[in-house]
């Protein structure tokens, strides 16, 4: 009868295919039902708004026009850099071959970039000024790419895109600082920024100096839609070593202390503090150490988790949560415990600036694009990203476009593919253009930069990223 009832299958809920309750290998896949929802919630609200951004004074049309001549005179340089990024993914630290592309591409522009910079082997530096620059007067606008990619899957997150809009939108701004066109004045500066994935390259260079003689910075981030400003969550890392006393698990179990238990109880602390966090609150983890065979009591069990939250000061709140969790599994383990935080540093939400995005909107819109105002995609849907930690030093963008359809997921083997196709061709050379007019608005209008600095003071200013959680 129990033989019976066990290969009867279930009654599926929806959005799930029938599956027998006996062991299966095969994992059952997820059900649609929360995404489709959001995807509904997200059609309604967009009927209802749209991003209306602030007039301001713009440039001389003739700039605009002489920006988006030079991005289109890249394209094909442009397109043929984010192909060969996407058939050479490198990881974190090691983006050799796509850091000498970009080196080149600006040198053969006349620029005199740098590599490494900044202690990173693989950053990128180079600056261009307009003629009678003059720092204590004139603006410094900072355009940034990315262009590590992920294990396995190559660039499942497009940082290939982003190293082709970066670039193409420095060198045509470039073009136009140079000569001072149209009374142009400032400087941009380019920085090449490894190491995104699971680290934070650019936190490493701005405490190496990189970004502080800017004013702004922006970048972008291909996505499964154009999104004017999309949350991003600050991230931790936490390891936590538990160490207990070996003895035979048989014979003498009684004279062991089980680190493993402990990393058990954490890992199940964890889930339980979960029901007390809200829906920002992010905590994942794994146990990368639990032993060495099981009639060994385990001596030394690790657990390793990324604690994320929407606000630095919640990020701060939570991950005091989670150390006394990581302390009592110890305790009821009977084991020691060292909690370690960030030993890569820590990464801040992304505070976005709305005057700067406000400029973005536009540009796209130029282009035929027209970004989804914040709120219309879930809160829920939310990574982090290093470019937080310079959004709390000064004011920047990080608004995300789109090159894949709806249903396609960052770090996925499916946005890798997306980050190869046509869309993301276009996608470069549009957000190539719409970096470079947000830049060249932000170097010429002044009410608009005290705009951007009003703005960034009123959402609380600069803060001391390297020292936050100290
Ligand atoms: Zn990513
Ligand atoms: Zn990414």
């Amino acid at each position: 009868m129990l033989n019976h009832m066990a290969m009867t299958p279930d009654t599926p809920p929806p959005g799930f295919p029938a599956r027998n309750a006996a062991p299966d290998p095969v994992p059952a896949p997820p059900s649609r039902a929360y995404l489709d929802i959001m995807a509904a919630q997200s059609r309604r609200l967009l009927e209802t708004s749209s991003y209306v951004p602030a007039e301001r004074e713009d440039a001389p049309e003739e700039l605009y026009d002489r920006l988006e001549r030079a991005v289109e005179d890249q394209r094909e340089e442009l397109v043929d850099i984010l192909h060969d990024l996407h058939r050479h993914p490198e990881e974190a630290f090691r983006e050799v071959h796509a850091a000498d592309r970009l080196l080149a591409h600006l040198e053969a522009r006349g620029l005199v970039p740098q590599r490494p910079a900044f202690g990173l082997e693989t950053a990128v530096h180079a600056v261009v000024e307009s003629p009678g620059f003059d720092p204590g007067r004139h603006r410094t606008v900072a355009v940034l790419s990315e262009y590590d990619a992920l294990p396995g899957i190559g660039h499942g997150c497009g940082h290939n895109v982003i190293a082709a809009a970066g670039l193409g939108a420095f060198t045509a701004l470039a073009g136009l600082l140079r000569e001072g066109a149209g009374g142009l004045e400032g400087r941009a500066v380019y920085y090449g920024t490894p190491a995104e994935e699971g680290e934070a390259g650019k936190e490493l260079m701005a405490r190496a100096g990189a970004f502080a003689e800017a004013d702004a910075a922006i970048m972008l981030h291909p996505y499964f839609a154009d999104v004017a400003d999309q949350a991003w969550l600050g991230r931790r890392v936490m390891r936590a070593v538990f160490s207990g006393v070996a003895a035979h698990a048989s014979s003498h179990p009684f004279m062991g202390r089980n680190a493993l238990d402990a990393a058990v109880l954490a890992y199940q602390g964890v889930g339980l503090l979960r029901q007390q966090t809200p829906p920002t609150d992010r905590l994942h983890a794994i146990l990368p150490e639990g032993g060495e065979r099981p009639s060994i009591i385990t001596e030394s069990a690790t657990l390793k988790m990324y604690v994320r939250s929407r606000d630095p000061e919640t990020l701060k709140a939570l991950s005091a949560r989670v150390e006394e969790v990581m302390g009592g599994a110890a305790l009821m383990a009977g084991v020691g415990v060292e909690v370690r935080w960030d030993e890569s540093p820590a990464t801040l939400p992304v505070r976005t600036n709305g005057p700067l995005t406000d400029r973005w909107v536009l540009a796209q819109r130029r282009r035929g694009r027209d970004p989804l105002p914040r709120g219309t995609l879930s809160e829920a849907l939310a990574a982090s990203t290093d470019f937080g930690n310079l959004s709390f030093r000064l004011p920047g963008i990080h608004p995300l476009i789109g090159i894949a359809g709806e249903d396609v997921a960052l770090h996925t083997r499916e946005f890798a593919a997306a980050a190869g196709s046509p869309a993301a061709e276009s996608a470069a050379v549009d957000g190539a253009y719409g970096l470079a007019a947000t830049a060249l608005d932000f170097l010429h209008d002044d009410a608009l930069a005290e705009a951007v600095r009003t703005d960034f003071e009123e959402r609380g200013g600069a803060v001391d990223v390297e020292h936050y959680f100290d």
